[in-house]
């Protein structure tokens, strides 16, 4: 699987991959990650709120950023 940045200190540097790609840039995808329910829910069609969104870039496949911001999950609803 791949590796997550958890468990660091929130920082006031942005964050970026290395290819120095913010959550904003368009190689960057915004992937939710659900609970074991909540994948059930979207297999059933049903929208599941995810516990917590992956930032990933689409050129290098780094998860550089993950938020449990709930401004940013509800986003993800
Ligand atoms: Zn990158």
């Amino acid at each position: 699987m791949t590796e997550e940045p958890t468990g660091r200190a929130a920082t006031s540097k942005p964050r970026t991959c290395s290819c120095g790609y913010g959550r904003e840039h368009h190689m960057v995808s915004a992937e939710g990650v659900y609970t074991t329910s909540g994948y059930l829910r979207l297999f059933f069609g049903i929208s599941a709120r995810p516990i917590k969104v992956k930032y990933r870039c689409r050129r290098c496949n780094e998860v550089f950023s993950v938020t449990t911001d709930p401004a940013i999950l509800d986003l993800h609803y």
